[in-house]
Order: C-alpha cells, then structure tokens, then sequence
C-alpha cells in the first residue's frame, strides 16, 4: 500500500492515528494532494491513499431539488470511496480513484459553522441541510478515520443544522458505539435488488445486511431513511424492481422511516463524457440520454414506469432531483 502525507500534516494526529492501521504502508511525502490526485494515473495493483489538509473549497451548494430543505450544501472531508460502484459518478469527477482524507477537522467545521451561522442570521425558517457523503461514503471509512468521533458532538452544538450520511456500508460498528447519537443527522442506506449489487455495486454491503443496518440504527434512535437509487436501467427492470420494492416496502412501516427519496442516474454532461471514457463497458451508461436541461439521464418513459412503481410501494416517497412525477 501507498500513502502519500501532504507535509503540512505530517505530524496531524490524525494522521498518525490512520497510518497505525498500515504499518507496513509505503510512505512518501508530498507537497500538496493535487500533485497526485489531479493526475491520470495507471491502476498500481495496490491501494494508494492521500492524506491532506482541505483549505480550499470546503462546503459547495448542492443542485435543486436535491433532498429535503431548501437550503442545502454538501461538505467534503474524503474525496473517493472504499467501495467501487460501477456507475459511481466519481469516476467521471475525479481523475484517478484514489480516496483523499483530509484531516483538519477543526478547519472544516469551523466553515460549515460559520456558513450555518450567516444562514440563520438571514433568517432561515428552515433547516439547513447537509450532506457529507457526496463525494466519499463517510461511513465507510469510518474504521480507519473515527469520523463520527469527532464530527457528532460538533453536530450536537448546531442546532438549526440537519445532516444527511448515505451509505452502503456493511459495517456500522462506529454508529452503534457512540457515546451520544446527534439528534440532527439521518443515516440514508441506498437501497438496490441484489442482483444489481452483486453486478454494478462491488465492495458494499448485501440488501440483507443494508436493512438489517437499517432496522439496528433504528433500534438505536438514529433517524434512518432509505435512498431508493440510483435506480438501473437494466433489461428486465420492471420484474427486477417490482420484486425489490415490495420486499423492502414489507419490511419498514413507514412511520419508522425519517425519509424515503428516489431516483435514476444523473450526470452532467462532462462527468458522462468522462465515465465514458474511464469506463465504457458499463452497459447501463449506454442506456441513458442527454435532456433537455443538459443532464444524461434514463429515458423518460423508463423513470415514470419506475416512479410508478415507487409510488405505489412508498406513496410518501419524494423524487430526486428529476421533475417527472
Ligand atoms: S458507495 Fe457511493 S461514493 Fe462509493 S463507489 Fe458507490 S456510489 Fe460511489
């Protein structure tokens, strides 16, 4: 394994903490994350990890009708992911696949506070939400990066705050020993059949596993909602996605639920060109077009049969960031 350290944070706790997990890890220096990370590079057969200070952009303003609010923002503290889902748009965002860790946490809250602050200031009715899993399944690096350790208690201090954390991560290990659950965060498992996680999601947890999560996060009183994408254009889809909904649908009532959204792949036309390129032989790439927003998409008579079907499964469910309804 590699580890690339920025200099910067050399002597990071953090960073120590991380590479005790590695002793064995190549270590090499570097000036900043973007020497590497920024670079087209050959698969090395082997992980490589980048360990950075983040003082550029922290917070980005999420699309319309992304979730809930509207005011919402994403906040980035890893760039990549520990799993490797076939139609990740990461892939067409980003230029090689290596996770970064920034590890400056104080820096990153201090942002997001004080963005949150100026928001309330303005007088925000509602809450503002944000996401942390946009750009790297935060959960799934807990293990190695005991993110919630330091990231709940902040949450607890800001209260007109929501957070949103999706995940398809098998292990909830960290969520369920924590000394005290922030009231303000939903745990959003992305929910697929499992025969489109065993083709298109590798690395993530099963469905069994992801509602079995589900129901021990619920035990535990997290807010626990269900992220019904992205939702695969794949011969066939209509029976697929029939069977699937109506196994989760008899497996959560919907009072236990904080949340239900659903949707279909999205890209924003650089990011498909990308995907394309990196990876052309992901059939369901090949089944989406480009609209009339600019955006490549799943044909619109495909996402109205599979907003149908949603819909009568989860009558509350709300759509993703798509106008059909
Ligand atoms: S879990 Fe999410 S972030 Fe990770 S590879 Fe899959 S789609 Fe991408």
């Amino acid at each position: 394994m590699n580890v690339y350290i920025e200099e910067r944070v050399w002597d990071h706790p953090r960073t120590t903490r991380l590479c005790s997990f590695f002793p064995k890890a190549n270590i090499i220096p570097i000036k900043h994350y973007k020497n590497i990370f920024d670079t087209y590079q050959p698969n090395p057969g082997h992980p490589t990890w980048i360990i950075a200070y983040a003082d550029g952009e922290i917070i980005q303003e999420a699309p319309t009708w992304y979730g809930h609010s509207s005011q919402w923002f994403f906040f980035k503290t890893s760039l990549n992911c520990l799993y490797d889902c076939a139609y990740c748009y990461l892939k067409g965002a980003f230029r090689n696949d290596f996770p970064v860790h920034f590890v400056n946490y104080d820096d990153i809250q201090d942002v997001i506070s004080k963005k949150n602050a100026v928001l309330t200031e303005h007088g925000s009715q509602t809450p503002i939400w944000w996401y942390a899993s946009d750009w790297s399944d935060t959960i799934g690096f807990d293990q190695f990066l005991w993110w919630t350790e330091s990231f709940f208690p902040f949450f607890q201090t800001q209260e007109t705050m929501m957070v949103e954390l999706r995940t398809k991560a098998p292990s909830i290990q960290h969520l369920l020993t924590v000394s005290s659950i922030p009231c303000n965060v939903e745990i959003a498992y992305s929910l697929n059949p499992q025969v489109l996680i065993d083709r298109y999601e590798k690395g993530t947890a099963s469905l069994h596993q992801r509602i079995s999560n589900c129901k021990q996060l619920m035990n535990a009183w997290y807010k626990v909602g269900l992220r019904l994408m992205p939702l695969l254009p794949v011969p066939g889809y209509e029976e697929i996605y029939k069977e699937f909904m109506a196994y989760v649908a008899q497996e959560f009532s919907w009072y236990e639920l904080f949340s239900v959204f659903f949707g279909g792949l999205l890209y924003t036309h650089e990011d498909y060109k990308r995907m394309l390129r990196k990876v052309w032989d992901v059939d369901v790439l090949h089944r989406l077009s480009r609209d009339a927003d600019g955006m490549w998409r799943e044909d619109r008579v495909v996402r109205e049969r599979l907003a149908d079907l949603v819909q009568h499964y989860f009558p509350y469910c709300q759509i993703c960031m798509d106008e059909i309804d």
